[in-house]
C-alpha cells in the first residue's frame, strides 16, 4: 500500500509498506480522508520524534477487516476514528483528565512503525483499545465530516472548561479553524464572541460564523475596543487560539475578576513567560489548558457534526492527494488567507 513516511525534519516521502496485520480485537480501515493538524506538523516541522513514522490522526475510512473478537462493527461500515483513547479506570481517569492517562498517551492507530496516527497512508490498523473512539458516519455526510469528529472533539473538550453562562461574552484570539471552531461552538451555546485575527479574511468569516463582533488582532486600541464591548466590566473569559504569549498576557488583563484564559496553541515546550501572580491569587483570575480529546463526548460531537449544527464544511477549504500530503502539510503551516481547514484525501 502507500504511505507517506515521515523520514526526518520536513521530510516525508511517498512508499510502499505492507498492508497492516490486524489481531483478533482490532479493525483494517481503508483510509479516505485524513485533516493536516497543527500537532503533526509540528512534529513534522521540528523533529520532535524520531523517525520514520506515519503521522496523520483526523481519519476517516470504510472498515474492510474486522477481528474475530471484535463487536458492533462490519465490513463496510464508514467510519471516524480516534488515535487516542483512555482507560476510563486509572488515577487520572477517575479525575476525569483523560489526556493525563497513561493509555491515552499510546497511539493506537498505525499504518506500519512507531504508532503515530497512520491517516496518510492507503490502509490503517485499529487496535482493540481505540475501539471505543470508532464514530459510524450516516450516510448523508461525507468522510470528511468524519475526520472533523476529533478537532471538533477537542474544541468542544475545551469550552466545557470554562465557567461561562449564555449571554457572557468571551474572546476567542485567532480564528484559524480551531478558532472558528471555538467561535461557533461558544455562539452555539449562546455567548457574545468577540473574533480577533490579523487577517481580514478570517476575521469575515468568523463574522458570518457567528462572532458577535470581530476585531483585528493588531489594532493599536484593540484592548479598549475590547473594554469598550464589555462595557469596561471585562471579559468572562478568553480562548487563545494561538500560540503567542503576549496574546495571553493581554487576554488576563481584559477579562474580569475570576475569569479564565484558556491556552489551547502553547504546545511548544521550552518558552517562559513572566506573569503577574497577583492576578490569579487577588483578582482570582484562572488561567487553564486543555489539550486532545475527550471520548465521553463523542456523542455530542458527532450530533453537532452531522446533523450540520456545526456545518464543518465551511472550513474545509482545501484537498490534497495523499501524493501531495507534503504540500498539504506547508499550506497548513503557512495559511493563505483563502486558506483553513486542509484534508488529505487518500
Ligand atoms: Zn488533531
Ligand atoms: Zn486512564
Amino acid at each position: 500500500m502507500r504511505a507517506m513516511v515521515y523520514r526526518g525534519v520536513n521530510d516525508l516521502r511517498l512508499e510502499t509498506l505492507p498492508v497492516p496485520k490486524t489481531g483478533a480485537g482490532e479493525l483494517l480501515v481503508k483510509v479516505a480522508a485524513c485533516g493536516v493538524c497543527p500537532t503533526d506538523i509540528k512534529k513534522i516541522h521540528y523533529g520532535t520524534v524520531p523517525p520514520p513514522r506515519v503521522f496523520g490522526h483526523e481519519t476517516a475510512g470504510t472498515i474492510v477487516r474486522v477481528g474475530a473478537r471484535v463487536k458492533g462493527f462490519a465490513v463496510g461500515d464508514r467510519v471516524a476514528l480516534h488515535h487516542h483513547v483512555p482507560c476510563r479506570d486509572c488515577h487520572a481517569c477517575r479525575h476525569g483528565t483523560y489526556a493525563q492517562c497513561a493509555q491515552y498517551k499510546l497511539t493506537g492507530i498505525t499504518a506500519g512503525f512507531e504508532p503515530a496516527g497512520g491517516g496518510y497512508a492507503d490502509y490503517v490498523r485499529v487496535m482493540s483499545f481505540v475501539l471505543p473512539g470508532v464514530v459510524k458516519i450516516p450516510a448523508r455526510n461525507s468522510f470528511t465530516e468524519g475526520a472533523m469528529q476529533e478537532p471538533v472533539n477537542t474544541v468542544l473538550k475545551a469550552v466545557k472548561r470554562l465557567r461561562i453562562l449564555p449571554g457572557d461574552t468571551v474572546l476567542v484570539a485567532g480564528q484559524g479553524p480551531i478558532g472558528l471552531l471555538f467561535t461557533k461552538l461558544l455562539a452555539l451555546r449562546g455567548m457574545k464572541v468577540i473574533a480577533s485575527d490579523l487577517l481580514p479574511s478570517r476575521l469575515k468569516l468568523a463574522r458570518q460564523w457567528a462572532a458577535r463582533w470581530a476585531l483585528a488582532a493588531d489594532a493599536p486600541d484593540f484592548a479598549d475596543q475590547v473594554r469598550r464591548l464589555t462595557h469596561r466590566t471585562g471579559l468572562e473569559a478568553a480562548v487563545i487560539a494561538v500560540p503567542v504569549d503576549a496574546v495571553v498576557l493581554q487576554a488576563q488583563e481584559l477579562v474580569r475578576g475570576a475569569g479564565q484564559v484558556m491556552v489551547f496553541a502553547h504546545t511548544r515546550r521550552g518558552a517562559v513567560t513572566e506573569i503577574d501572580l497577583s492576578r490569579i491569587c487577588v483578582d482570582e483570575k484562572e488561567l487553564i489548558g486543555s489539550y486532545s480529546s475527550d471520548v465521553t463526548l463523542q456523542k455530542e460531537v458527532a450530533r453537532l457534526v452531522f446533523s450540520r449544527q456545526l456545518d464543518v464544511r465551511r472550513l474545509i477549504t482545501h484537498e490534497f492527494p495523499l501524493e501531495e500530503t507534503a504540500a498539504a502539510v506547508a499550506l497548513a503551516a503557512q495559511p493563505k488567507p483563502d486558506s483553513l481547514k486542509i484534508m488529505v484525501l487518500v
